[in-house]
């Protein structure tokens, strides 16, 4: 990871966001790219964090490239996925080629760290613009109902104060601004949880990610940079220290009945627990995401499970429709930004979340059949929804369509600070 420029924190800002994951790297870059003072806060000291999603659906690839971060986002490399196939007990019972879409681009992968990375060297560019690592949001501070600014802790344990027209929550999906904020979650767990790991990818591995299920128990196989297999597996719920009571190998064992391609890469290349990632999943809604001089973005403000691998490319959404509301909000007002400002964002952005929730659900419910009848109905209904005609134009809209972003706000979004004032 190239070095990034870091800076000292300021008193005060026009915009304080928390947390430098995805949604607050692109926000921060996008408002100083429009002129706006910003100050982005991250807990971590550097950018590598614990496994993340990879995966940038096609829509992303698209918005990202309007954006300008094409050139960087090539610069440092990443793998195109052609497909994805799934696979139901032994048989192949769904394909999808995304080259067929009309899109323009395909889903590609690339480490979280760097994506981050590029975002934050954009906005590095810009005067304006501060990245502070190694300090965390602690509390806020708030007067006559509003709030004004933060209280953040450094990682020596001093602690400093920055004042702010806006606080934005862009910290992941156990926001503490959102807690801080008396912003109240809707937390729903999901019948299962996940684990995840990764191997090396074997030279003649195809670029199609692959779903193979055999009953309630699945393997998700993706091909991600620059020469990895990136793996997720279903657990029952709180079912890791029953996983971890019968062994490592039962578990190796467990993976390769599921995939038998897994296993002598397994046993080559995973020895302990230590390599492998626990994920507990559980959706978040949250019926208010804003509050005077407050709001809540990407994985803060409405949490989506990593089924079909959307949480990043929801934040980009979120960031570009945020950005030029922020912008405006911040032009036309004096002191705390309005927390009436942020009514249309949040009503265009839950309802989408809202749909995306629904399918991850509708897939997980899927996932998890267990009755040998049960079994039979969803594989057939793969199949028949496989040999549908208009299936890539019927796929192209729930896929593609459904994500993508109203060119206006797109174009306000990627305006540059000469054409705000
Ligand atoms: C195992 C796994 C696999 C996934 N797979 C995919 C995938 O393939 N594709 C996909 O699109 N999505 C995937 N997701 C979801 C995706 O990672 C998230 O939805 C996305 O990262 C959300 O971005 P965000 O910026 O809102 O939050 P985050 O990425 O969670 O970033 C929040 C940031 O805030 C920082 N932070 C937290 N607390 C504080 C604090 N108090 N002070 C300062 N900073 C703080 C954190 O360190 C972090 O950097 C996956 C998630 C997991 C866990």
């Amino acid at each position: 990871m190239s070095a990034l420029s870091t800076n000292t924190l300021p008193d005060e800002t026009e915009v304080l966001v928390v947390g430098g994951g995805p949604a607050g790297a692109l926000l921060g870059c996008l408002l100083a790219r429009r002129g706006v003072d910003v100050v982005v806060v991250e807990k971590q000291a550097d950018l590598e964090r614990e496994f993340r999603g990879e995966s940038l659906a096609g829509p992303s690839v698209v918005t990202l490239g309007k954006l300008g971060f094409g050139p960087a986002l090539r610069e440092h490399g990443y793998l195109e996925t052609s497909g994805i196939n799934m696979r139901m007990e032994g048989r192949t019972v769904f394909q999808i080629d995304y080259r067929r879409f009309p899109l323009g681009a395909l889903p590609i992968d690339i480490p979280q760290p760097a994506l981050i990375g590029i975002f934050h060297a954009a906005a590095a560019t810009f005067p304006n613009h501060a990245y502070v690592p190694g300090t965390a949001f602690s509390s806020l501070i708030e007067e006559d109902g509003e709030v004004r600014g933060a209280v953040l802790k450094r990682k020596d344990g001093s602690r400093a104060q920055i004042r702010a027209r806006l606080v934005v929550g862009a910290d992941g999906r156990f926001s503490k601004v959102r807690k801080a904020a008396n912003l109240a979650a809707d937390i729903q767990p999901m019948e299962r949880d996940f684990l995840s790991f990764k191997l090396p990818r074997p030279a003649h591995w195809g670029d199609a990610a692959e779903l193979v299920a055999v009953a309630d128990k699945h393997v998700l196989v993706v091909p991600t940079f620059p020469d990895f297999l990136r793996i997720g597996h279903n657990l029952p719920k709180r079912g890791l220290g029953d996983l971890r009571a019968q062994g490592f190998e039962a578990f190796r064992e467990g993976i390769a009945a599921i995939d038998p391609r897994l296993g002598p890469l397994m046993r080559e290349n995973l020895n302990s627990w230590d390599d492998t990632s626990f994920l507990e999943i559980f959706t978040a809604q949250v019926p208010q995401w804003s509050r005077d001089g407050l709001v809540l973005i990407g994985d803060a403000s409405h949490t989506c499970t990593p089924i079909l691998g959307q949480g990043v490319n929801l934040a980009i959404q979120d960031v570009v429709c945020a950005t030029p509301v922020i912008a405006q909000a911040l032009a036309e007002t004096k002191g705390s930004v309005p927390a009436a400002r942020f009514a249309d964002f949040e009503q265009t952005r839950r309802a989408h979340k809202t749909l995306v929730v629904k399918h991850q659900r509708m897939q997980e419910r899927a996932l998890a059949k267990t009755s040998a009848v049960a079994l039979a109905v969803r594989r057939t209904r793969y199949r028949l929804l496989n040999s549908l005609p208009n299936k890539y134009r019927m796929l192209d809209k729930v896929i593609n369509a459904q994500h993508s972003i109203d060119p206006v706000d797109l174009r306000a979004a990627n305006q540059q600070a000469a054409t705000v004032a």
